[in-house]
């Protein structure tokens, strides 16, 4: 890999390898853009076939935790960390964690960690005892908790944007919603929905969370067999890659209008977001519509989680998707093109503002 080439293709800022051989610490932070703010991602915690897979994963996140970060309006760029997972060697994930955690502290608040895939509150408390620039952590004074809820608000809310968009009215009352993954999120997602008057479809591949959803008022229809029914909005809340060839005739055929859940990457190739768009399918792109979990982590650098605040700024996810459907028909492009506009356009803005000089800049963690 050639490593400079590969930064400029981007502009990524910097990228930090952190090795620390007595807790067997092996870790990459990316920091891709922190024209708005501090760059905050989570940390993975995970085993790679080769360090080249872990130098790009980290590069991947991180540049898309800048768009992610950018379309949600926070002030903050885009980084991310991936530690390597040694699944032959036993280490003692206390002083793994507080040694990266250290390594943190260095970057002197130009990135800011969280949890990620394999990591959580426990690790984050570690890197907690070495660096205030962690989020998530039990011990902070002022920590958020569980983003889950806040992601399920900010799903719902952009939800309402794009029915408002398809269907001319943002109320979901007698809409058919199908929810795909009734876990964390999708099921806050039904309670919303269902509370609104919708009828919400669920299906899960496991039958504890069917069983919950059923209670709770949703009717069940099989995973394999997801479009066999008549519905106004998919909601993928499971995986991610759902949008396809295949499902996107089946979405057809059920008469979907609205492709709004939050899943990560549903598209299975950025063809079918141009393909969705010629079929007339409303979609509210991913990475802004599950916005809600970082909005809800980034509120605790406010000096401290204010959860009054940070769902007003979760709610402002319906703004955020009505301004990609301002740009998507102002540059009659894709949704989820526009969404990467919207971001862009917005880093761009405050770029300019840089010019002026000053002595210390006011960020979020200084505030
Ligand atoms: P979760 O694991 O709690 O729930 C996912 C549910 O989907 C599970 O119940 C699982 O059984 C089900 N599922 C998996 N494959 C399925 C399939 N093929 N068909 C039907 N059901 C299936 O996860 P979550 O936290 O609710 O997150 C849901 C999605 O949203 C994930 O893609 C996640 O990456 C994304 N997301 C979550 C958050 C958050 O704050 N939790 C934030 C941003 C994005």
């Amino acid at each position: 890999m050639e490593l400079f080439k590969a930064l400029g293709e981007y502009d990524y800022e910097q990228i930090v390898f952190m090795n620390d051989k007595e807790t067997g610490l092996r870790a990459i932070t990316c920091i891709h853009d922190t024209t708005l703010g501090p760059g905050l991602g989570g940390t993975r915690y995970w085993t790679y076939e080769k360090e080249e897979d872990a130098v790009k994963d980290a590069m991947r996140l991180a540049r898309g935790m800048t768009y992610k970060n950018a379309a949600s309006g926070l002030p903050i760029g885009g980084a991310k960390t991936v530690i390597l997972k040694d699944p032959n060697n036993r280490v003692n994930e206390e002083a793994l964690f507080r040694a990266f955690g250290r390594f943190v502290e260095g970057l002197n608040g130009r990135y800011i960690t969280a949890a990620d895939v394999g990591t959580g509150e426990v690790q984050m408390d570690y890197v907690y005892q070495e660096t205030n620039y962690v989020a998530g952590t039990s011990l902070k004074p002022g920590t958020s908790g569980n983003p889950s809820p806040s992601t399920a608000h900010g799903v719902y809310m952009g939800m309402k944007a794009a029915a408002k968009k398809a269907f001319g009215t943002a109320s979901l009352e007698g809409r058919t919603i199908l929810i795909e993954g009734v876990g964390k999120v999708g099921y806050i997602l039904a309670e919303k929905a269902l509370a609104e008057g919708a009828v919400v479809i669920a299906a899960d591949l496991f039958n504890g969370p069917r069983e919950r959803a059923r209670e709770l008022g949703c009717d069940i229809v099989d995973s394999n067999d997801l479009f066999s029914v008549k519905a106004d909005i998919y909601a993928p809340c499971a995986l991610g890659a759902t949008i396809h060839d295949e499902s996107l005739r089946q979405m057809e055929a059920a008469g979907i209008k609205v492709i709004a859940g939050a899943a990560n990457n549903q598209l299975e190739e950025a063809r079918h977001g141009d393909q969705l768009e010629e079929m007339g399918l409303v979609y509210a792109p991913d990475y802004i519509i599950n916005s809600g979990g970082v909005i809800q982590v980034a509120d605790e650098f406010n000096g401290g989680y204010n959860a009054e605040r940070a769902k007003k700024s979760v709610e402002n996810i319906y703004n955020q998707i009505e301004k990609v459907f301002d740009i998507a028909e102002r540059d009659n492009i894709p949704t989820y093109q526009a969404a990467d506009k919207l971001a862009e356009e917005r880093i761009e803005a405050v770029r300019k503002t840089k010019k002026v000089f000053v002595n210390h800049a006011k960020s979020i963690i200084n505030r």
